[in-house]
């Protein structure tokens, strides 16, 4: 299917403004392009920004901000989310795409979840020949970055 990011992401973001705003948080969208034109499967790649948009309200505190971002660098579409949350520390990065995976049980337990939110995000993107990252800063803040072939690549 012909998925326009800029729609999607435009759409995900109206949406969760509202989870933003009971915690105090500013959620926002930029892109400098007119359509990014993506084979997506529409209702698991909202599946996946939600996700992650999610953790970004989730593992923020109140008054944060939280921007989305959605470039186009040659074939690829590129979406970052950034939060300026309670981050990760470096050792866990390597393992948040395994199941169950969570950082730290203290917080994990108090924040509720179930660990399964980026490794279904990570499944669904290289199901899309994609690819997910995460950068993350303890007590600075997260990066998510997910690179998207863009129409024409794959087919
Ligand atoms: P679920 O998504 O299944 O409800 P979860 O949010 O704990 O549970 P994941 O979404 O897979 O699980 O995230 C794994 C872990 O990575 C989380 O437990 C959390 O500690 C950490 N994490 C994820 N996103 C962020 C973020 N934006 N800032 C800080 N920590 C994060
Ligand atoms: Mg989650």
């Amino acid at each position: 299917r012909e998925i326009d990011l800029v729609k999607l992401l435009e759409n995900i973001v109206l949406k969760m403004d509202i989870n933003a705003k009971n915690k105090q948080q500013r959620l926002s969208f930029k892109t400098h392009e007119q359509s990014v034109i993506g084979l997506i499967d529409q209702d698991k790649m909202e599946q996946v920004i939600i996700n992650i948009i999610s953790n970004a309200i989730k593992y923020t505190p109140e008054n944060g901000t939280i921007e989305v971002f959605l470039e186009k660098e040659d074939d690829q579409g590129i979406i970052r989310i950034i939060d300026n949350g309670i981050g990760i520390p470096q050792k866990d990065i390597p393992r948040l795409f395994e199941r169950f995976y969570r950082v730290d049980k203290a917080r994990s337990r108090e924040m509720g979840g179930t660990g399964l939110g980026l490794s279904i995000a990570h499944q669904i993107i290289k199901a899309h020949h994609g690819d997910i990252n995460v950068k993350s800063e303890e007590g600075e803040g997260t990066e998510v970055i997910i690179k998207l072939p863009l129409k024409g690549q794959y087919v």
